[in-house]
């Protein structure tokens, strides 16, 4: 049948039927060299192909030195009542505000007034963008990289046992930490840090714990700070850590504009292994799930998140490149 058109083809245009063959035969050798892998166009490629050569986009990050800390220390036993305690951890001489029962719009507000025109530098600075709207306020100074734990309580004349049922219009605890020194403000990128605190009450009996933590930046923007969730292994480092999910609480990520803190420590973190290859050390953190699991050989096969089968839109290096060839180097 073929042969009968192309005979038909020939005695009515040799030129045109040329033309045709040519045709054939440069889509057959492309589909032939596409099946073995030579680099020919993806037009000629099948889509299964093609969807597996799509790369992970790969987030450019920059890193920040962020100069505080703050956690809670037993947060089993925090109530409104009791009061809670802080451990501050910062490595400048800094102030730590309690604003009780601050008001969740006003807090918000203000947030947006750092981004435009109104930098929240110091707690005075705060305490004008909340229009006053806690009920209570205390301050405390933190001497630098000193652990210092801080006890802080409503006192008992505020009359205050809970905060209402939820939906709730302020919220229980919001903690700032600015930098005392003037100096130190135009050192550091991040100027300030607000960490919002559940404690519960009577009313609403979630347990203790911090809700956001933001950071605030000379320039403007504020960020989200969230842990990342490393994989586990077998060795001391993780043994001796009753969760190692939240034991990495102080390397985080700033997801929305890609910045990454630099408070990790190398050591600890060449002794975390890959979960596929179990050998190369972890460095790469995959988005959105955050999961830290896979090392710089391993990324590249990994479209789904080997610990949640999430699929991965992005992913970012801990440390670059240039940076482990520097630490060989040293370690040589
Ligand atoms: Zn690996
Ligand atoms: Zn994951």
């Amino acid at each position: 049948m073929a042969a009968v058109f192309l005979v038909t083809l020939y005695e009515y245009s040799p030129l045109f039927y040329i033309a045709v063959v040519f045709t054939c035969f440069i889509v057959t050798t492309g589909l032939v060299l596409g099946w073995f892998g030579w680099d020919v166009p993806v037009i000629l490629r099948n889509s299964e192909e093609t969807q597996f050569s799509t790369r992970v986009f790969k987030k450019q990050m920059r890193q920040v030195k962020n100069p505080f800390g703050l956690e809670i220390s037993n947060p089993s036993t925090a109530s409104i009542t009791t009061g809670i305690t802080l451990t501050t951890d910062c490595l400048e001489d800094s102030h730590l505000t309690c604003y009780w029962g601050c008001s969740v719009q006003k807090l918000y507000e203000a947030l947006q007034k750092h981004v435009y025109c109104f930098r929240i530098s110091t707690p005075q600075a705060l305490d004008d963008a909340l229009y006053s709207e806690y009920l209570y306020q205390e301050q405390y100074f933190i001497k630098k990289d000193s652990k210092e734990e801080i006890y802080c309580q409503l006192p008992g004349d505020t009359e205050i046992e809970d905060f209402g049922t939820v939906p709730r219009s302020r919220y229980p605890l919001v903690a700032l930490l600015t930098l005392a020194d003037q100096d130190d403000r135009e050192i550091y990128d991040i100027i300030s840090m607000v960490s919002v605190i559940h404690i519960p009450d009577k009313a609403y009996k979630l347990s203790c714990r911090i809700l956001y933590q933001y950071l605030l930046l000379a320039q403007g923007q504020f960020h989200d700070l969230k842990q990342l969730f490393m994989s586990a292994n077998n060795n001391s480092t993780a043994s001796t850590s009753p969760s190692p999910e939240e034991t990495i609480a102080d390397r985080s990520l700033l997801e929305k504009v890609g910045l990454s803190d630099s408070e990790a420590e190398p050591s600890e973190e060449t002794s975390r292994d890959c979960v596929v290859c179990q050998n190369g050390s972890v460095n790469w953190v995959l988005l959105p799930c955050r999961h830290a699991c896979l090392c710089d050989s391993c990324v590249r096969f990994f479209q789904q998140c080997p610990m949640c089968r999430q699929p991965v839109q992005e992913s970012f290096a801990l440390c670059s490149q240039k940076e482990q060839e520097k630490d060989k180097r040293k370690t040589l």
